[in-house]
């Protein structure tokens, strides 16, 4: 249930409001827009008494919400949430404080580029400084990796973290990586943004301890996952206490198998509208193929995605996974200048 209090309430009157439903038994949380204060109740709100609610001054009106998802719900927090790390920014800002932060007024489309794996120093520094140069704000690429075959690269592990901090020192990008277990949790505190991989989208075990550490999460679709689905694994998070979830399409399976996977663009639209969260595409892993994936990239920003996950290798041919999906710095290059385009079509910038 969310409670929409009314402009200029007295504060008083608004926190004897919060400690009687706190008293009540319910979690609250609090959304403060630039004209909105919205008062959010988790937990059973089938006793509440809507008449008497609604009678209180300060309350101007009183809704029910009956989707499962309420920290992620956009009636609970009207306003976009935007996460900043470092140079990234994610979400699109409001016209008002786009003004405040930038003379140009424009909301950034937050590019996120490296390789699928890091294998190496020399590697992971020259993709990350040749992804800087082209306009990423943020490096990707895999230290722990959940392949298909026991028998494939599994990724560098804990070095791989290290070269990927020894790639953020160089180039001041932060590091975007996946976390795959409880056990390497605390190898993560000091990785920027957490990537929770499609396969481990329903691992709630790992969804509760990764919201607890309280850091920049993104979180990927599941291989077969309903939008529900996804959005009940977002709430597992936020309900540990991450509130900064970026929410990544990557594709779907379907009955098709000329792509990788089936890029849901559609999802893009339909989480912006059901979410105050910033939503991403990994154009990479929808289809599978370098040369399909500046198409996709531009479909994504077109479709309103708040950013994109690309990988970019040195050597695609030799790359240690996914190679096939590998833009070349050169490729990379040409992507980002042909966004820009699609960048501005939409009122952001690189
Ligand atoms: C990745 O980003 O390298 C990856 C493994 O992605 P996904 O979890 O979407 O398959
Ligand atoms: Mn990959």
């Amino acid at each position: 249930m969310i409670i929409v209090i009314k402009p200029n309430a007295p504060e008083n009157d608004f926190n004897a409001l919060k400690e009687r439903l706190k008293a009540e038994g319910f979690r609250l949380n609090v959304s403060r827009g630039e004209e909105t204060l919205v008062l959010g109740l988790i937990g059973d709100a089938s006793k509440i008494n809507e008449e008497q609610l609604k009678a209180n001054p300060i309350v101007e009106n009183v809704l029910r919400v009956s989707a499962p998802y309420k920290l992620a719900n956009r009636a609970f927090h009207p306003q976009n949430t935007i996460i900043r790390v470092k140079d990234a920014v994610l979400g699109r800002l409001t016209p008002a404080s786009a003004g405040a932060e930038n003379g140009a007024g424009k909301s950034q489309l937050c590019v996120m580029a490296g390789p699928c794996s890091v294998e190496s120093l020399e590697q992971i520094i020259s993709v990350a400084k040749a992804v800087k140069k082209s306009g990423a704000r943020a490096l990707r690429g895999g230290a722990f990796k959940p392949r298909t075959s026991p028998y494939s690269f599994q990724g560098m592990g804990a070095k791989g973290l290290e070269l990927l901090k020894a790639a953020r020192k160089e180039t001041g990008l932060p590091i975007v990586t996946e976390l795959m277990s409880v056990r390497e949790i605390d190898l993560f505190q000091d990785i920027d943004i957490i990537q929770i991989g499609a396969r481990n989208m329903q691992n709630f075990d790992l969804l509760k301890e990764v919201g607890g550490m309280v850091k920049p999460v993104l979180l990927k679709r599941g291989l077969s996952s309903t939008i529900k689905e996804l959005l009940m694994s977002v709430e597992y998070l936020m309900s540990a206490g991450a509130m900064e979830i970026i929410i990544c399409e990557r594709g779907v399976r379907t009955f098709d198998s000329y792509t990788r996977n089936c890029l849901d663009v559609s999802a893009i639209p339909y989480l912006q509208k059901e979410t105050h969260l910033p939503v991403v595409v990994d154009p990479s892993h929808a289809c599978g193929a370098a040369w399909m994936t500046p198409a996709l990239s531009k479909a994504a920003v077109a479709a309103g995605a708040d950013g994109l996950l690309i990988e970019v290798h040195n050597n695609p041919a030799c790359a240690l996974c996914d190679g096939e999906q590998s833009l070349t710095p050169e490729d990379f290059s040409a992507l980002m200048d042909s966004l820009a385009v699609y960048a501005a079509a939409e009122g952001r910038r690189l």
